[in-house]
């Protein structure tokens, strides 16, 4: 099964996708995830993709395009696959399709823009799994450390106020028309966010196995 989770910055899509990767044993591929890894490693895809992000902005398509497919030839993706960011604008949607990827499920994880802007600054990510908290809705079991891997949490530097406003902005402007791309051909479900996250999680399995 191939699967997209769409949603704005802070909907709560990365949880999601980490809960289904764990229930159908297919890897969940974040686009977000692998930028991060690169600029934290400095890598050459890591200095083209810093500034774009820390900014609020996306990283261009031909870049986060190519990532993707070398990341989906993997072995690990045979059975099928969970995108968490991806894709973020029409062309990268369109380029899967001429990928010959056959979506079979968009979930959107919707949450009103009130209610972002006050999750995105109480996230708290581990620096070394990636793994996400809240420091209300979900937080870890001891502060500051990694239920997971016992990596250290941090804020993410987009996640400050002054960004997340461009990051919302993006977001309405670049990755909402893929709702309705999708609704078009049939595919979207969406899904609301709710308070407690594992209410989040039954209507998201809910909506898969329908
Ligand atoms: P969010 O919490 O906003 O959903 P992600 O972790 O998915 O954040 O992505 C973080 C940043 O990485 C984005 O703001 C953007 O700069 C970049 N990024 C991730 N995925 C994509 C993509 N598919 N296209 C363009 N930029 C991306
Ligand atoms: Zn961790």
């Amino acid at each position: 099964m191939n699967l997209i989770l769409l949603g704005a910055p802070g909907a709560g899509k990365g949880t999601q996708a980490e809960v289904i990767c764990d229930k159908l044993q297919i890897p969940a591929i974040s686009t977000g995830n692998i930028l991060r890894e690169a600029v934290k490693n400095g890598t050459e895809l890591g200095i083209k993709a810093k500034g774009y992000m820390e900014s609020g902005a996306l990283v261009p398509d031909e870049v986060v395009i190519g990532i993707l497919k070398d990341r989906i030839a993997g072995d690990d993706c045979k059975n099928g696959f969970i995108l968490d960011g991806f894709p973020r604008t029409v062309p990268q949607a369109e380029a899967l399709e001429k990928m010959g990827v056959v979506i079979d499920k968009v979930i959107e994880i919707f949450v009103p823009d009130e209610k972002i802007e006050q999750r995105l600054s109480g996230r708290r990510v581990c620096e070394a799994c990636g793994a996400s908290y809240h420091v209300d809705y979900k937080p870890s079991k001891v502060d500051g450390v990694c239920d997971k891997c016992g990596g250290k949490t941090v804020q993410r530097k987009d996640d400050q106020p002054e960004t997340i406003k461009e990051r919302l902005r993006v977001y309405h402007e670049q990755t909402a028309p893929l709702k309705d791309y999708y609704a078009k051909r049939g595919k979207l479900t969406v899904v609301e966010g709710q308070e407690e996250v594992a209410d989040t999680t039954k209507l998201t399995l809910k909506a898969i196995e329908a």
